[in-house]
């Protein structure tokens, strides 16, 4: 595989994670997710889960398991999001690392191609999963990201890196 195509998401939803069809991961024969939380599941700077969280995730886990796996090292946050949610998580993955992403394969007993990976961005959720073979699935943030500017420059960054000039 081209080291570019490890960037690029098998799907790129255009919405909120919480948009996201599930009929449709069952559909790729998804049987258990790794979650994104901070922007992808609850804004990064609050604490509270949104409306229409808890539902969609009741849904997602029709599918299989669900493990949050998080770069934040706050277990106070994570491991209260995750209590909320019922989850089994991981925070402090260090992605694009597979280490931390191999522990929650394994915790599924699942092999990665039958696995998504869902996240808001390319440089950790996307390339960590694509660099374990799981179906990765880019969203975008559930709410206006504090670190909008940070956010611009990887944007403009992945697109040198894919189509080499920054459109
Ligand atoms: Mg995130």
């Amino acid at each position: 595989m081209p080291w570019q195509d490890l960037l690029r998401p098998r799907l790129t939803h255009p919405g909120p994670v919480t948009d996201l069809d599930v009929g449709f991961l069952r559909s790729q024969a998804v049987q258990g997710i790794v979650l994104d939380v901070d922007d992808t599941l609850v804004p990064a700077h609050v604490q509270v889960i949104p409306p229409g969280v808890v539902d969609w995730m009741a849904q997602l886990k029709t599918l299989g398991p669900v493990w949050l796996v998080s770069n934040n090292v706050l277990v106070s946050r994570i491991g209260d999001i995750a209590e909320q949610l019922n989850c089994p998580y991981i925070c402090g993955a260090g992605k694009p690392s597979r280490r931390k992403l191999r522990q929650a394969l394994q915790g599924m007993n699942l092999p990665p191609e039958r696995t998504a990976m869902i996240g808001d961005r390319r440089l950790t959720d996307i390339l960590a999963g694509n660099r374990l073979g799981m179906y990765t699935v880019l969203v975008e943030p559930i709410a206006a990201p504090r670190w909008q500017q940070l956010r611009n420059l990887e944007d403009w960054l992945v697109n040198i890196l894919l189509y080499g000039n920054p459109t």
